[in-house]
C-alpha cells in the first residue's frame, strides 16, 4: 500500500499496514481486520436471516476472505453457515481451485457442498463452449446461478451470501448508467420466493481492504487465472474507476452508495416484469423459455443478458 511506512495506527500505537485514503486514517493489522469484520457483522445484523445461510464459495480471494470473516466472528453471528461451491468443469484450472477450496473448508471446519455442471446439466463448461462462438463467461454466469440455486434448494438454504465488494457495486453502477437502460439502473432483479435471497456482506468494504484482509490472514494465494477470462466491459470500467479513485479518493464508495440509494428510493417506481415459468424446465425466468434452457439447447443469443451482480 502507499505512503504508510513507519506510520502508526490512528486508533492505537501499532504500526499501520493500511492507509484509508477516504477517511484519511491509518490502520494496523488488528484494526483493519476489526473494520472488515465489523462491516460484515453490521450487514448481517440489519438483515433478517434464517438460522442457516449459504456462502457462495468459489475458492477465489473475495469468497475466501468472506468465509474467513464469518469464521472469525461466528460467536457474534445471528446465524450459522455452510459453504457452497460450483464446479463448472474447466480443464486445467478448476481442479486445483476446487481442491484449494476443499482444503480451506477442512482447515476452517466449515461444512462444504459442491455441485458440478456435469451432474446437473450433463455437460461441463468446456463441453458447452467447445467449437462455439458463444461467450464462455456469460454462459458460465447463467449456468452457475442456476447450479447454485439447485444446490441451495437441496440444502434448504434460502439466503446466499456472496463475496461481492464495494468496487463490484461501483462497477455495476457505472455499467448500468452507460447502458442507457433505465430499467437496469432502477429495478434490478425482481424478487421471487423461488430464488434464494442474495446478500453481500462486503458491500461497504473496498477491494483493497478485502485483498489486504485475505493477505493478513494468510489466505492470498496466486491462483491461476480462468482460461476463459477475456477483456470485458466490466474490466474496462474497473480500470477506469481505479484511475479515478487514485485521483479522487472516495469516488468508488460514492458510485456504489449512489446505486444503492437510487435502487432503494426509486426501485419501486418501475413496473417489474413478473417471472414466468419456463415451458421447458419450469423454473421462473423472463421469457417463455429460460436463459438456462436456451444455453443448453444452443438457442441463446445473449439478447436478455442481465448486468446485475
Ligand atoms: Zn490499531
Ligand atoms: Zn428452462
Amino acid at each position: 500500500m502507499v505512503d504508510n511506512h513507519q506510520k502508526t495506527c490512528t486508533h492505537c500505537l501499532r504500526p499501520a499496514v493500511y492507509l484509508d485514503r477516504v477517511r484519511e486514517i491509518h490502520l494496523c493489522r488488528e484494526h483493519l481486520m476489526a473494520f472488515v469484520e465489523g462491516q460484515v457483522l453490521a450487514h448481517l445484523e440489519k438483515t433478517n436471516l434464517p438460522p442457516v445461510i449459504g456462502i457462495a464459495f468459489s475458492g477465489g480471494k473475495d469468497s475466501t476472505a468472506l468465509l474467513k470473516a464469518f469464521c472469525r466472528i461466528h460467536n457474534d453471528l445471528p446465524c450459522s453457515f455452510l459453504a457452497m461451491t460450483v464446479d463448472e468443469g474447466i480443464e486445467g484450472y478448476r481442479q486445483d481451485t476446487i481442491r484449494a477450496a476443499e482444503e480451506i473448508c477442512r482447515v476452517l471446519g466449515v461444512p462444504h457442498h459442491i455441485i458440478r455442471f456435469q451432474d446437473v446439466f450433463g455437460h461441463s463448461l468446456d463441453q458447452l463452449v467447445a467449437g462455439s462462438e458463444r461467450n464462455a463467461c456469460t454462459i458460465c454466469g447463467i449456468l452457475r446461478r442456476r447450479a447454485l440455486e439447485i444446490l441451495a434448494r437441496r440444502l434448504e438454504i434460502r439466503v446466499i451470501a456472496t463475496g461481492h465488494n464495494q468496487d463490484d457495486h461501483a462497477q455495476t453502477a457505472i455499467m448500468n448508467a452507460i447502458s442507457g437502460d433505465e430499467k437496469k439502473i432502477f429495478s434490478g432483479f425482481a424478487e421471487s420466493d423461488w430464488y434464494a435471497r442474495r446478500i453481500k456482506p462486503f458491500a461497504r468494504v473496498s477491494e483493497r481492504e478485502v485483498t489486504l484482509y485475505a493477505i493478513l490472514n494468510g489466505l492470498f494465494h496466486d491462483l491461476p487465472e480462468c482460461p476463459y477470462a477475456v477483456s470485458s466491459l466490466r474490466g474496462e470500467v474497473r480500470t477506469l474507476l481505479y484511475r479515478y479513485e487514485l485521483k479522487h479518493p472516495g469516488s468508488m464508495r460514492n458510485a456504489a452508495r449512489c446505486e444503492e440509494e437510487i435502487r432503494q428510493r426509486l426501485g419501486g417506481s418501475f413496473t417489474r416484469n413478473p417471472y414466468q415459468a419456463c415451458v421447458s424446465c419450469g423454473w421462473p425466468g423472463s421469457g417463455r423459455v429460460c436463459q438456462v434452457c436456451k444455453v443448453l439447447n444452443d438457442t441463446w443469443t445473449g439478447e436478455d443478458k442481465a448486468d446485475h451482480i
